[in-house]
């Protein structure tokens, strides 16, 4: 579904009911909504085979009123200024709601990282830090891995960075590799928070988180170690899937055996009954699975208007950024399914890219136990303010969330002046 919704009116449709509920005046509206920044690049590279082909690289840097810009960069044929706009206020909401003092920002290239050599892929990137000059920086903006990028590429954002400012300073990109100065429980920590935010929100719908069925859409880096993190707290996943199809067992998928294998495959489809058994399903009979817990944890737009009476989960968890159209929120909302959004599910990877700054700054490495409770901390807090909000006020998870995260951005506005 990417690229077939607006991901920009989403993220503003669900901003407009946290700045009604908080009756932000119309000046603050103003300065909340837009961007501070926008960036749009061309990106020309020489082939392998020495033709040429021409990307384009985009950063949206939307708030820094509490700290630094930060979010991801993503690589996708379908990045454009409005995908990058959405996802970059989203972030600014996100870091809002953990209260890390960060900003938000989102950006990346219009390219199939899959059609690209690794070599093509390294100038391509190098060259997108270069361009973008002093816009990026420890202090500036601070990029992360999102979809289509990982590790490697941020390694490639380090080196590109300290060649450009003759520099060192890690800090500038965060979700590096353990040997350039990246974190301990970084690459799990999207995929560990959304499964704590999911046992919270479990006991707090009267669903015993253990032996809960759930059901996840997209099976990369957040979605395989979420599937792992809820196999051990008893849940059973019944369901998986990514862009090649789907693997079900009503009495629960071997988790283990399947993340080991995808280690080796491209594809979910490939995956042999022998090894991990299992009925074939599409992306589409997952979403409608009548389980407890329904996570989408791949790209956006995937519950939409033509979709969402099909759900049968008593609570959905957004793992992806965006997955859920504003018209699908509102009739979950009506239908009474509880939905835990984005910017608070999710929020355990930037949580984290945090605190791999703070070492940086710090030219010290953190044990690997001491980052993951400083995660649980950060997402038990966010967890408390916005589900004790949404009962307070009964309002969604998602207008409590929203609510929460403006207000502190608002109060950081006012005191800066403008
Ligand atoms: N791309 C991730 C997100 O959407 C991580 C961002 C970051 O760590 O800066 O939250």
């Amino acid at each position: 579904m990417h690229g077939e919704h607006d991901p920009r009116e989403c993220s503003e449709n669900f901003l407009s009911g946290a700045l009604d509920l908080l009756e932000v005046d119309d000046e603050l509206r103003h300065l909340l909504r837009g961007p501070f920044r926008e960036v749009a690049l061309e990106l020309p590279l020489r082939r392998d085979d020495d033709s040429l082909s021409v990307f384009h690289g985009y950063r949206v840097q939307h708030d820094h009123s509490r700290g630094p810009f930060k979010g991801g960069f993503r690589f996708h044929p379908e990045m454009d200024m409005d995908h990058s706009r959405g996802l970059a206020s989203v972030m600014t909401w996100k870091t809002a709601v953990v209260d890390i003092p960060m900003g938000g920002a989102k950006g990346g290239i219009d390219c199939d990282p899959s059609e690209l050599s690794r070599g093509e892929l390294e100038t391509l990137t190098k060259r997108f830090v270069q361009k973008l000059g002093p816009l990026l920086g420890p202090d500036v903006d601070i990029p992360a891995p999102d979809v289509g990028t990982g590790p490697r590429e941020m390694a490639w954002i380090y080196a590109g960075y300290a060649r450009t400012h003759e520099m060192d300073a890690p800090g500038v990109v965060t979700g590096k590799p353990l040997e350039l100065g990246g974190s301990l429980g970084r690459t799990e920590a999207t995929g560990r928070g959304v499964a704590m935010v999911t046992e919270w929100a479990c006991e707090a719908e009267g669903i015993d988180p253990e032996g809960a069925t759930v059901a996840i859409q997209g099976f990369g880096n957040v979605g395989s170690h979420l599937a792992r993190f809820l196999d051990d707290l008893g849940a059973t996943v019944v369901a998986v899937s990514d862009v090649g199809g789907g693997l079900h067992r009503d009495d629960g998928l071997d988790v283990e055996t399947l993340f080991r294998q995808m280690n080796v495959e491209d594809s979910i489809d490939t995956v042999v009954e022998s090894d991990v058994p299992h009925d074939s399903i599409s992306n589409e009979e997952l979403l409608a699975l009548d389980v407890d817990v329904l996570i989408p944890a791949a790209l956006e737009g995937v519950i939409h208007g033509d979709n969402v009476d099909d759900v049968r989960a008593d609570l959905v968890v957004e793992a992806a950024n965006l997955p859920t159209t504003c018209d699908a929120d509102r009739a979950l909302a009506e239908r009474g399914i509880s939905l835990v959004p984005d910017i608070l599910a999710n929020a355990g990877g930037v949580t984290v890219s945090y605190l791999e700054w703070v070492q940086n700054r710090q030219r010290y490495r953190w044990s690997e136990e001491r980052v993951n409770g400083e995660l649980r901390d950060f997402m038990r807090e966010a967890w408390e303010d916005v589900s004790e909000r949404a009962s307070g006020e009964d309002v969604t998870y998602r207008r409590a969330a929203y609510a929460t995260a403006v207000e502190r951005v608002r109060e950081a506005t006012r005191l800066r002046g403008f």
